[in-house]
C-alpha cells in the first residue's frame, strides 16, 4: 500500500483503524486510490467515527518521559467522573480501558490497583468496559496512581520501555519481560495486586499482539510525519555510510594484521593507552561538553576508530555492572562525539570492543540495555545498528558475547521493521 495511508489512528497508542490522507475515499469496507481498491481486514473508521475517548489528549507512558516530545509510547490522558451520592459515591475513570490498551494490560488490572491502593471497593465490568472506585477521588489523585501502577507493572526496569510482557514464573512470581531489551524486571510480590494478577493472569498473546500493534502505529505515525527531506538526509548518510564502513573494515583487517606481528603488537597497545590517557586529562579539566567536538577533531592524526575507543574506554574505564545506567549518565559526551557521518559505527564498534574485552564481562550482559538507551536517545539508529550486527555474526569476532547479548535488541528492531514492512 502507499506509505500515505496509516491503517491506525495517527495519535499514537491509539489503535484505532483510520486513514488519514484527505485525498483518498473511504467506505466503511474499503479505500480506494485513483482506480484500486484496499479491502482492509477490519473496517476502516474516519476520525469522525472514533469513539470520543480515541479524540483525547495524548501523554508519554512513565512520568520520567514526560517531558520527552519524541517519545515513541502514548496513552490517553485519564478521565474521571464521580457518579452517585452519599455512601454510594463512586469514581468513574471513564476512559480506563483505553489507557489499559496503551499499556498492555488488562483493564481490570489497572482498576484493582487503584482499590487496593486507596484502600476502596473496585469493579471492573468485562462487559461495558466500566471501572469504578467506591469514593470520590480526583484525577490527579488517580492519575499519580497509574503512575506507580506504570512504574511497578509496565515499564522494564532497566531500560525504561513501556513494551513488556508480565511473566508468571513456576515458582508464581510476577517478571516482567522487556521486548527491547531482553531485561527480567523483578516485581515486587509484597504489592497487593500481585495476588490478583496471579488470581487473573493476562492472555498472553493478546497482548503482545496489542503492543505491537501499539508500535506499528508509533512507526507508522512517524512515517507519515517525517517530510521528504528526512529522505534526503538518509540517503546522504547511507552513502557516507559505506564509506566508513569500508574504512572500518580495513582497520579491522589491520588490526588483526597486528596480533600476528611481534613489533607492531608492541606498539599499538602503548599508543592506545597514551590516547586514552589524553582523553581522560581533558575529560577531568571539565571542559563544556560542547568543545569535545573540537577536542576530538584535533585528534585528526589518528584513526577514527582509535580516538572513538579511547573516548570510550576513557569514560567507562572499569564500568562493569551497572554499565548501562553510566552510559546514560554520560550519553552527552557520546551526542557530541557522534555527529559526523559515520561516527555511530565507530561508536558501535568501541562498544563491541569494550564488552568484548577480558574481564568486562559484565559490562557485556548489559549491551543491549545499553544499545537500547543510545536509540531512544537517538545516538544510534536502527539500519546502523543491523548491519553493525550483521557483520559481527560474521566477522573476526563472531565468537564475542556481544551478539549473543544483543540478539534481543537487534530482533527487537526487526519485528518492528517486519511489521510495518507487512503493512505496506
Ligand atoms: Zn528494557
Amino acid at each position: 500500500m502507499s506509505d500515505k495511508i496509516s491503517p491506525f489512528c495517527f495519535r499514537s497508542g491509539c489503535l484505532a483503524s483510520t486513514v488519514l490522507h484527505p485525498e483518498l475515499r473511504t467506505t466503511s469496507s474499503s479505500i480506494t486510490i485513483g482506480s484500486r481498491i484496499f479491502k482492509p481486514e477490519t473496517p476502516l473508521k474516519t476520525v469522525a467515527q472514533l469513539p470520543e475517548t480515541h479524540k483525547m489528549a495524548m501523554q508519554n507512558i512513565g512520568a520520567s518521559n514526560r517531558d520527552d516530545a519524541f517519545y515513541r509510547y502514548k496513552m490517553p490522558k485519564m478521565l474521571t467522573k464521580t457518579e452517585g451520592k452519599g455512601n454510594g459515591i463512586k469514581t468513574n475513570i471513564v476512559n480506563n480501558v483505553d489507557i489499559a490498551k496503551a499499556l498492555g494490560r488488562p483493564a481490570s488490572y489497572t482498576t484493582k490497583y487503584f482499590g487496593c491502593e486507596l484502600g476502596a471497593q473496585s469493579k471492573f465490568d468485562e462487559k461495558t468496559g466500566t471501572s469504578l472506585v467506591n469514593g470520590a477521588h480526583s484525577t490527579a489523585k488517580l492519575a499519580a496512581l497509574l503512575e506507580s501502577f506504570i512504574k511497578r507493572y509496565v515499564q522494564c526496569y532497566g531500560c525504561g520501555n513501556p513494551e513488556t510482557d508480565i511473566i508468571i514464573t513456576k515458582a508464581q512470581l510476577i517478571n516482567l519481560k522487556c521486548a527491547a531489551c531482553g531485561f527480567i524486571s523483578a516485581v515486587d510480590m509484597r504489592d497487593k495486586l500481585t495476588t490478583f494478577i496471579l488470581k487473573n493472569p493476562p492472555e498472553s498473546k493478546k497482548g503482545s499482539k496489542d503492543k505491537k500493534a501499539m508500535r506499528r502505529a508509533e512507526k507508522e505515525r512517524l512515517k507519515e510525519g517525517e517530510a521528504a527531506d528526512e529522505e534526503q538526509r538518509k540517503l546522504k548518510k547511507e552513502a557516507k555510510k559505506k564509506a566508513s564502513s569500508n574504512g572500518k573494515e580495513e582497520e579491522k583487517k589491520a588490526a588483526h594484521k597486528s596480533k600476528t606481528n611481534g613489533d607492531v603488537k608492541a606498539e599499538k597497545p602503548k599508543e592506545e593507552k597514551k590516547l586514552v590517557q589524553e582523553m581522560k586529562e581533558y575529560l577531568k579539566k571539565g571542559s563544556p561538553i560542547s568543545e569535545l567536538k573540537t577536542f576530538i577533531s584535533s585528534l585528526s592524526a589518528h584513526p577514527p576508530q582509535d580516538v572513538m575507543d579511547a573516548l570510550f574506554n576513557a569514560l567507562f574505564d572499569g564500568v562493569g555492572k551497572g554499565f548501562a545506567k553510566e552510559v546514560t549518565k554520560k550519553k552527552n559526551y557520546l551526542v557530541a562525539a557522534t555527529q559526523e557521518d559515520g561516527s555511530q559505527m565507530l561508536l558501535l564498534s568501541s562498544i563491541e570492543s569494550f564488552c568484548g574485552k577480558n574481564g568486562n564481562g559484565e559490562a557485556a550482559k548489559e549491551v543491549a540495555l545499553v544499545l537500547k538507551a543510545l536509540y531512544d536517545e537517538d545516538i544510534i539508529e536502527e539500519d546502523f545498528v543491523l548491519e553493525w550486527y550483521q557483520k559481527g555474526l560474521t566477522g573476526v569476532d563472531k565468537s564475542s558475547p556481544v551478539w549473543k547479548n544483543v540478539k534481543p535488541f537487534v530482533e527487537w528492531l526487526q519485528s518492528a521493521e517486519s511489521e510495518s514492512e507487512e503493512e505496506d
